[in-house]
């Protein structure tokens, strides 16, 4: 069921989308060669307590995982792209880094990941990340009152295939509000004109995020985890961005703050 929210109702959720955006700015100001992933883990969670916040991750069992997650953010590297698995590793020089958080503060959620290198980054590591932000920054422009969802997904796919990716189909946006996941589902590729109407009220989670060089996904192990088929390296770019009759409010930016 798509559920539409009242300008207060989009007020009350910006407390979310701060802590949100200040949280990923402050874990990725803090995160660089010789950061190991369970300490990022251990910082969020601290954060999280100090702000009486509630992580959406940490009891997170849906049926695609090995649940519950136990953890309260997703550290994907390198290969890996979506629900990375806090564990013992210690970041390399030239690691590509996807930190994925969401939260609920006053019992409202933000959702929102972003990617970044640590130490020397490669050229393809730096282009791959500027097209997931390119294809979140085009998306958002994109979620207006008169467009329809399908708008948004044909906005990604053309910014990813225009620079040579493939997209996959499986993992994307979608409604957020007292839970993390809401529907409807923003597929990262679509065709224009199709799909749910847009309208003030509609809150939503936009998620471009690609592999260099397939579109194809495996789960580690850790039941979680998911990489690249072909070991190539991800990015994943996300914002909670609220839909009005003014145009749309990305709830966690982090320009604010002085970062991207
Ligand atoms: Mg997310
Ligand atoms: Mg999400």
């Amino acid at each position: 069921m798509i559920e539409l929210r009242t300008p207060a109702e989009i007020d009350e959720m910006r407390a979310a989308g701060r802590f949100v955006a200040e949280t990923l700015a402050t874990l990725r100001d803090e995160t660089g060669v010789g950061t190991n992933l369970l300490a990022i883990d251990r910082r969020a969670h601290e954060l999280i307590r100090r702000a009486g916040a509630e992580s959406c991750y940490i009891d997170y069992a849906p049926s695609f995982g090995r649940g519950p997650f136990g953890k309260v953010i997703c550290t994907s590297v390198n290969d890996a792209v979506l629900h990375g698995l806090p564990h013992d590793y210690t970041l390399r020089d030239g690691d590509l880094v996807t930190l994925d958080f969401a939260v609920s503060v006053d019992g409202w959620v933000a959702d929102s990941a972003v990617s970044f290198v640590v130490g020397t980054p490669r050229d393809e590591d730096l282009a791959l990340i500027e097209t997931t932000e390119r294809a979140l920054d085009a998306a958002i422009a994109a979620a207006v009152v008169g467009n329809r969802i399908g708008d948004i997904s044909a906005t990604i796919g053309d910014i990813a295939h225009a620079a040579g990716y493939t997209v996959n189909l499986d993992f994307g946006g979608h409604g957020v509000g007292r839970t993390m996941h809401g529907d409807p589902h923003v597929a990262n590729d679509g065709r224009a004109g199709r799909g749910f109407p847009l309208r003030a009220g509609l809150v939503l989670a936009l998620e471009p995020w690609f592999l260099a060089t397939t579109d194809e996904l495996v789960t580690d192990p850790d039941g979680w985890t998911l990489r690249s088929a072909d070991g190539s390296r991800g990015a994943h770019s996300e914002h909670t961005v609220a839909i009005t009759d003014d145009g749309p409010i990305i709830l966690t930016d982090r320009t604010f703050l002085g970062v991207g």
